[in-house]
């Protein structure tokens, strides 16, 4: 549906530049150019290099009204010559989106706008910004246009940052030192944060459970957090019925000025008949095809899906007890394996490795996770519990394994395991031993079985808000209506 007949309004997005928060916000993109928007996507140059690599010089043709834009980052160039596998340096990142984006992007929004007054494009009307990345505020204010914020974390992720300062008061952070996060003092109670049940301090964002308060990334988030009611609204990747009791707390507290459920984005995606943005991807990363034909080949929900996302890491002690932990399993999987997913360097697996798991494994690089999670022959996924890759595991009724890693990883893993009944947890430092048990009682037990019904259950609720006349369906009408098309 498209709500404009002759000039169309036009959006301006900026994600945080790390892949975990392009997806959700490029996919927010398509949703409102398929609602007849005009779209501006403004990637960092560097991403937009490996962008371009990954998807080859001809990925943006023939789309005249979703049109790309870059800024710098600030940052160093990197000595190599950006072959898609590189990752830069997050704190350094973070400062410079605080000091360096303000500027360049200011002079884009002028540029678009000088443009539009030779009919080039519409002029802009409202930005999109990763609620992380809130120097678009300033921008919006000087141009008097509304500016709209994406939440890339749950809500109740999104919940615990925006308590630090309470959470401070209570004197439960920062950690008094290290030996608090070993000695049984995560397992404390934390209630002070309105609709977050049964919270230990273990299932609170990592970076809140510091023993540094001046810590960078720590600061980053908090300080981005405090700017987040100043925005014209804010909306989530995620569904009431998902995370009620945080999404009735958020509501009632009045904080932001508007707030909406509007996820999960897959599913509401799927509802556009004609999708014509559908072969459009976001990856920096080129995407490995071949492992959808190894699919094929396997057994209806057999296979378990093994792929720690985008920036987690581990030992190579680590890899090698999940590498084992799978073959003994003896259950068919597909692993990904980033060429910097190891610490210091690749791990070689040995020839008996590779010989006990030739017939029943593929490990290959980057992947279409989606379509992957999608495929029948996916059982199970081994997942580091990013919010991404637990909502598109959810659209796509799988349940999980989950291994948090950090940021909001273990306040996700909490809710899979606890709230949602969707997912086990392994020990952060599990034996192959326990890989194995665990991946057997999860693809063939009895727990398994249930996980698998309640993801079920799950799903078709997802479906629900996100079919005409679903709440999230709903939500994005009013977000378009309420908020980015508001005049002054
Ligand atoms: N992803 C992908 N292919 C891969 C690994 C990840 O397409 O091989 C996508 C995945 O579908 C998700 C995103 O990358 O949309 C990862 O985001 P998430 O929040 O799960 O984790 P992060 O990478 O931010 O830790």
């Amino acid at each position: 549906m498209s709500y404009f007949a002759e000039r169309k309004p036009h959006a301006v997005f900026t994600p945080y530049p790390l892949q975990g928060h392009i997806n959700p916000l490029f996919k927010l993109a398509k949703l409102l150019h398929l609602r007849g928007f005009h779209i501006t996507f403004v990637n960092t140059d560097y991403n937009h290099k490996r962008y371009l690599k990954s998807r080859g010089p001809n990925a943006l043709r023939g789309l005249p009204d979703f049109r790309f834009e870059t800024i710098p980052d600030g940052l160093p160039p990197l000595d190599d010559d950006v072959d898609g596998d590189v990752s830069q340096h997050i704190p350094s990142l973070c400062d410079s989106i605080r000091k360096n984006f303000l500027q360049p992007f200011r002079k884009l929004l002028a540029r678009l706008n000088h443009s539009a007054t030779t009919g080039l494009n519409p002029p802009v009307t409202c930005l999109v910004s990763d609620c992380f990345v809130t120097f678009p505020i300033q921008a919006a204010k000087e141009l008097e246009i509304p500016v709209l914020l994406l939440s890339p974390l749950s809500a109740a992720a999104l919940w615990s940052f925006m308590h630090y300062g309470t959470l401070v008061q209570r004197g439960i952070v920062p950690l008094k030192d290290e030996s608090y996060l070993t000695n049984g003092y995560l397992e404390t109670k934390v209630d002070c944060i309105p609709g977050l049940k049964n919270y230990r301090l273990k299932d609170l964002p990592d970076f809140l459970r510091t023993t540094d308060p001046n810590d960078t990334m720590l600061n980053f988030f908090i300080e981005e957090t405090v700017k987040i009611p100043s925005g014209s609204a804010i909306v989530f990747n995620s569904f009431d019925e998902l995370e009620r009791d945080a999404m009735n707390a958020i509501y009632f507290s009045s904080i932001f000025p508007w707030v909406y459920t509007i996820g999960p984005f897959p599913l509401l995606l799927n509802q556009s008949p004609q999708n014509h943005l559908a072969s459009l991807g976001s990856s920096l990363w080129k995407e490995n095809t071949g492992c959808l034909e190894w699919l094929e080949s396997r057994e209806a929900g057999t296979v378990v899906y093994v792929n720690f996302g985008s920036i987690t890491v581990m030992s190579a002690e680590q890899m090698l007890e999940f590498a084992w932990g799978l073959a003994n399993s003896k259950k068919p999987f597909l692993w990904i394996i980033r060429p910097d997913l190891v610490t210091g360097g690749s791990v070689i697996l040995s020839s008996e490795y590779v010989n006990e798991t030739r017939d029943r494994s593929l490990i290959t690089s980057w992947c279409p996770q989606e379509k992957v999670l999608n495929h029948p022959s996916v059982g199970g996924f081994l997942t580091h519990c990013g919010w991404n890759s637990t909502t598109e595991s959810i659209c796509a009724g799988v349940p999980m394994l989950c291994w948090p890693f950090f940021a909001d990883q273990p306040t996700n893993c909490r809710y899979m395991c606890s709230e949602w009944e969707i997912g086990i947890e392994i020990d952060n430092n599990a034996k192959r031993e326990v890989v194995e048990k665990l991946v057997n009682e999860f693809m063939v037990g009895e727990e398994g079985k249930k996980m698998r019904e309640k993801t079920m259950q799950l799903k078709k609720k997802a479906e629900e808000a996100t079919r005409p006349g679903g709440n999230s369906y709903v939500n994005l009408d009013k977000v378009i209506k309420e908020v980015l098309l508001k005049q002054k």
